[in-house]
């Protein structure tokens, strides 16, 4: 292909629900020499970042910050609390869920997998039923992801809570916020959540890098009993480490530059606006995609996913083909349907440092691909979108 082809002027449009844009304050905020990470700038650094990270998770209790993607604090979160043979519950809420699942059974842990349809998340009714039944108390722990980025379905983690409450099980609670922290609403030791896993790239406003586990006493007493083997995500050497600000290895230390100002940012607007701006751009992508006449992959309205949109597409027609249409022509990258819901849906990320005409744009862009590539569907999402704004 010619090179011309692929100059494409103006910026990209990187839509996807994950990684997302990083700001420019972020990204001034990492342009500066790598230090010593053994050295005393490196501690006052590790220090405040370590303190002023649990704001986000809203904890007062540790968090773990690992140079590693979200899949590695998957990982971290099972083999620092279990050992082979425990069972645990799992919900098949989509490809990440699945994703975990498989990590699980790596580990010949015993998963109890409760198939799902991939358009609701995880049911309460059920987390409940399963603990009561349980009446050997073997389950030990449940896991959810709070946001599954594959679908556009946010599980309701307080009522996951209460439900474990009210079955009056010990079981550990693990929940994955990677596409929620930072975008929706969550609350780590209100919700006595055992290990929050975390990713840098979603809505924490940074590139891909870094993983987290906030963790509970509860998880930390589970540690001492935990058999399955670790070394590179033993939380004991991290925990010891941490109190000076230092890491047992190096620490992706530029990444940490930023991680620091994002947080600067993210309590500057405050998180209940940041939330509220999440939601809001959300509700104006669902006014779009409804007067488009197209489907809403997530079934139930109360677990309508604030951070992405998943969006089908008609029987017969490829939503890989509309993606791939929108980014030759508009140099927008929109998310792929994965695994089970592949070509049928597209994902619309709404979510990190995002602003209303970004989303205007973003819509835009979608209209004029469905336009394009000849999928039938009512023009005008984007004008009633633009209306539910002003
Ligand atoms: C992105 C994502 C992951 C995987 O994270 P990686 O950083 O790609 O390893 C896991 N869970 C959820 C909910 C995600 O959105």
């Amino acid at each position: 292909m010619a090179i011309s082809n692929n100059i494409r002027p103006g910026r990209h449009f990187l839509q996807i629900p994950g990684p997302t844009n990083v700001p420019d304050r972020v990204l001034r905020a990492m342009d500066y020499p790598t230090i010593d990470h053994r050295g005393p700038d490196f501690a006052e650094l590790g220090l405040r970042v370590l303190e002023r990270i649990k704001l986000i998770f809203k904890t007062s209790e540790p968090v773990i910050i690992f140079p590693a993607s979200g899949t590695g604090a998957w990982e971290a979160a099972l083999v620092n609390t279990l050992s082979a043979g425990d069972k645990i519950l799992m919900f098949e809420t989509g490809h990440f869920s699945t994703l975990w699942w498989d990590i699980a059974q790596k580990f010949k842990i015993e998963v109890d997998f409760v198939e799902g349809d991939w358009r609701t998340g995880v049911d309460p009714n059920i987390v409940e039923q399963k603990l009561k039944e349980d009446k050997d108390k073997k389950i030990k722990a449940v896991c959810a992801v709070h946001n599954e980025t594959s679908t556009g379905v946010t599980s309701r983690i307080g009522e996951i809570r209460k439900a474990m409450d009210n079955a009056g099980h010990p079981a550990l609670l693990f929940v994955d916020t990677i596409s929620s922290l930072g975008s929706i609403d969550y609350r780590h030791e209100e919700w006595k959540v055992d290990v929050t896993v975390g990713g840098s790239q979603k809505g924490l406003l940074l590139p891909p890098g870094l993983s987290f586990n906030a963790i509970s006493s509860k998880a930390l007493e589970a540690y001492k009993t935990s058999e399955l083997p670790k070394s590179y995500w033993d939380w004991g050497p991290m925990l010891e480490n941490n109190k000076k600000g230092y890491f047992p290895y190096t620490p992706a230390t530029n990444l940490f530059y930023g991680l620091d100002e994002a947080i600067n940012m993210l309590t500057e607007e405050g998180l209940d606006n940041v939330f509220k701006r999440h939601k809001r751009f959300a509700e104006a992508t669902r006014v779009a995609v409804n007067s488009w006449g197209l489907e809403i992959l997530c079934k139930n309205p109360e677990e309508y996913s604030d951070s992405l949109t998943a969006v089908m597409v008609p029987d017969g027609h490829d939503a890989d083909f509309l993606r791939k249409t929108i980014l030759d022509h508009y140099n927008m990258s929109l998310g792929t349907g994965l695994a089970k819901v592949a070509g049928k849906i597209f994902r619309i990320g709404h979510l990190g440092d995002f602003n209303e005409l970004m989303l205007a744009g973003t819509l835009a862009g979608v209209e004029m691909g469905l336009m394009k590539s000849k999928i039938p569907y009512k023009k005008g999402g984007i004008l009633k979108a633009l209306e539910y704004l002003c």
